[in-house]
């Protein structure tokens, strides 16, 4: 291309304008980030001629304070992005704004040309997300100005050239532009949009500093409005000769970017109440840069209260993504994991593309590499909370224990880490409040005993007071009261912490290992063989209902017990899987009756097999409702039940 003096007409090379249609296509709905785009690029400039005048003083002239303006002309219905950065010359039009930067790839036009195709046959969506997504690798944010603008005008002149070197470059979009070579007078580039009839709202000086206030807050260059524009005093402003006075309309200094030893408590919290819009502080933070091949800077934070909509499944989550300071995203759900979807904060990459959309998020390395160490992050900042600030990490506890639960089943590899972190209820404590760890639990084990119990149930009351726990309180050994519907699904992903396996009591033969009491167990046996008879005609008078029948270890206080088998689902999570309305396998249980309970010899005694079947079934029924089951026909129980009470009324007993 031979660069001439005279205004001349130019094509784009043809995927420009491909490129144009699609941008205005899939970014219409999104149409504010132009503002952004420009922005960038004028902080850009900026930014490099920063870079340069560090060997070449004479660049900045007697102009050194870099900074951004957003203008408004009413009577012209122009919004004009103006910097006093490095400036484009001639040439460097032809090559950037006239052609896609990284374009002309055989790659980019193939992948444009299939977006199309999937759009023209019929696929408008999977077209649309497909064009977001080569926006995103392919950086066309100059171009987003079409969205708004019938006409652009770039008028330029590079820092370092005189005057009359300034270059305009104008366009409507539609495949041709025009380069002609003007006096500009000072250096940097000025972005002009004629907006369009339909998009003059973004005349409206506010609508644009709240759009700066949203996308640019934190960009570390100032971005200037005119104070007449935001309504300054008019009268004072009409002085003919006054110089326009101008005002910082954004907070300039990305925070996360600043040196933690210039940081303090006050700035970090200041920070988390103008990112997460939450009105109190925040718990805790982590603020780290990280360097090498993928360079980023992490600001995390725990908030104190968790927000109302937490465990709603569509609710966006995530921390706020910048590259090079300019702001991308927010809920940025790909750089932390679902399980740890209450933190906020700011991740800022050095490598990322600036347009990067959702779905590139979905598939870059780089973003599961964010994504680990973020989680390691938060990982050490509980442990260290959990450590030194026990009251506050209860406080983190009750507020996101619940979803913090869900990480072992989402995180393999962590869940080590996890398990350190959980707390529950226990019948150590009297208190329903979880704040056992299990290494306090394990602390506390007996000698002799080799796994960590618990138990499952709907309520904290039912769990406390199970028959299940009998044994274990006779023989002092501590058992976990689990009874938060995400529970379940906690122990079915945690089978062991520091080695140690975690057993449900309601689940399985009881094998207290060397806990048990020989004798104890030998008298079971022995038990088993002389009440034979018993345990048969209660297998027979029940059964379909039950799996089986046999004498209980577990029991002290209570009659009886119903157990499921080691590897079956619990009676407590078919109930959660029941109320959510999912379908659960029909499961049996076993019954166990405690031989010394006087009810239970009364039954062995029962010559009348009508009576003999429904004290069977009332024991039973009662074993359910024990450790807070339901009955699939109440209303029978309660007819048995009053049957038995008349007979004993009657009897006068
Ligand atoms: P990107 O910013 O990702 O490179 P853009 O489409 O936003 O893509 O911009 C294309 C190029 O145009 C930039 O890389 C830069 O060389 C040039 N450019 C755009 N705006 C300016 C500006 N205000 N000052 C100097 N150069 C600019
Ligand atoms: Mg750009």
């Amino acid at each position: 291309m031979t660069v001439d003096a005279h205004k001349e007409t130019l094509e784009f090379k043809a995927e420009v304008s491909q490129v144009l249609d699609l941008v205005i296509r899939s970014l219409y709905s999104n149409k504010e980030i132009f503002l952004r785009e420009l922005i960038s690029n004028a902080s850009d400039a900026a930014e490099k001629l920063r870079f340069e005048s560090l060997t070449d003083e004479q660049l900045l002239e007697d102009d050194p304070n870099l900074r951004v303006r957003v203008l408004v002309d009413k009577d012209a219905g122009t919004v004009t992005v103006s910097d006093n950065g490095i400036g484009i010359n001639r040439q460097e039009m032809v090559d950037t704004i006239g052609s896609i930067a990284s374009s002309g790839t055989r790659q980019f036009a193939d992948a444009l040309r299939a977006a199309q195709g999937a759009a023209e046959h019929g696929e408008a969506e999977k077209g649309q997300a497909a064009g977001e997504e080569l926006i995103g690798q392919f950086g066309v944010g100059f171009y987003s100005s079409f969205i708004v603008a019938e006409r652009v005008s770039v008028i330029s002149r590079r820092a370092g050239l005189s005057a009359e070197h300034g270059v305009c470059w104008q366009s409507e979009g539609h495949g041709r532009y025009t380069l002609e070579t003007i006096e500009k007078a000072s250096r940097g580039t000025d972005v002009v949009l004629h907006l369009k009839e339909e998009e003059k709202e973004f005349l409206d000086p506010w609508r644009l500093r709240t759009i700066i206030g949203k996308f640019s807050d934190h960009i570390a260059m100032p971005v200037e409005m005119l104070k007449e524009d935001l309504g300054g005093d008019e009268d004072e402003e009409k002085q003919a000769d006054k110089a326009p006075e101008f005002e910082q309309v954004n907070r300039g200094t990305a925070l996360w970017m600043r040196n933690k030893a210039e940081l303090s408590d006050d700035d970090y919290k200041a920070f988390y109440k103008h990112i997460s819009h939450d009105f109190e502080e925040p718990l805790a933070w982590a603020h780290n840069r990280v360097e090498g091949t993928n360079e980023y800077t992490a600001l995390l934070y725990l908030p104190k209260r968790a927000p109302w909509d937490m465990w709603d499944r569509e609710q966006k989550h995530g921390v706020k993504l910048y590259v090079r300071r300019v702001f991308i995203m927010d809920e940025a759900d790909k750089l932390m994991p679902h399980w740890l979807r209450f933190v906020k904060g700011v991740v800022d990459s050095d490598d990322l593309p600036l347009n990067v959309s959702r779905e590139i998020l979905q598939h870059d390395r780089k973003i599961d590499t964010i994504r680990g160490a973020n989680t390691k992050r938060v990982l050490s900042l509980l442990e260290s909370l959990a450590k030194d600030e026990p009251e506050k990490y209860q406080t983190f506890w009750n507020e996101f224990g619940r979803v913090l639960k869900e990480g072992p089943a989402e995180d393999f590899a962590n869940r080590e880490r996890i398990g350190g972190l959980l707390r529950f209820a226990s019948t150590h404590n009297e208190t329903d409040e979880q704040s056992v760890s299990l290494d306090a639990y394990i602390e506390r084990m007996k000698d002799g005993q080799k796994d960590l119990y618990y138990i499952t149930a709907d309520s904290p009351a039912a769990a406390r007071h199970s028959p299940h726990l009998e044994v274990f309180r006779k023989k002092g050994v501590e058992v976990l009261l689990l009874s938060d519907r995400v529970d379940e699904w906690l122990v079915s992903n945690l089978h062991e912490y520091q080695g140690k396996h975690l057993q449900s009591v309601t689940k399985g033969k009881l094998d207290l290992g060397d806990l048990a009491d020989k004798e104890e167990q030998e008298k079971a046996e022995q038990a088993e063989k002389e009440h034979e008879d018993l345990l048969k005609r209660l297998k027979d008078s029940l059964g379909e209902r039950i799996e089986a029948v046999r004498v209980s270890t577990r029991l002290v206080d209570s009659p009886a017990c119903i157990v499921v088998g080691e590897h079956e689902m619990s009676a407590n999570l078919a109930r959660v899987l029941k109320a959510v309305g999912q379908e659960t396998p029909s499961m049996k249980p076993t019954l166990e009756v405690n031989l010394d309970h006087p009810l239970v010899r009364r039954l062995e005694a029962e010559s009348d097999q009508g009576r003999f079947d429904d004290l069977s079934l009332i024991v039973l029924d009662q074993a359910t409702l024990a450790e807070g089951g339901q009955l699939d026909d109440p209303s029978a129980f309660v007819g048995r039940l009053n049957k038995l009470m008349m007979n004993m009324f009657m009897s006068g007993a």
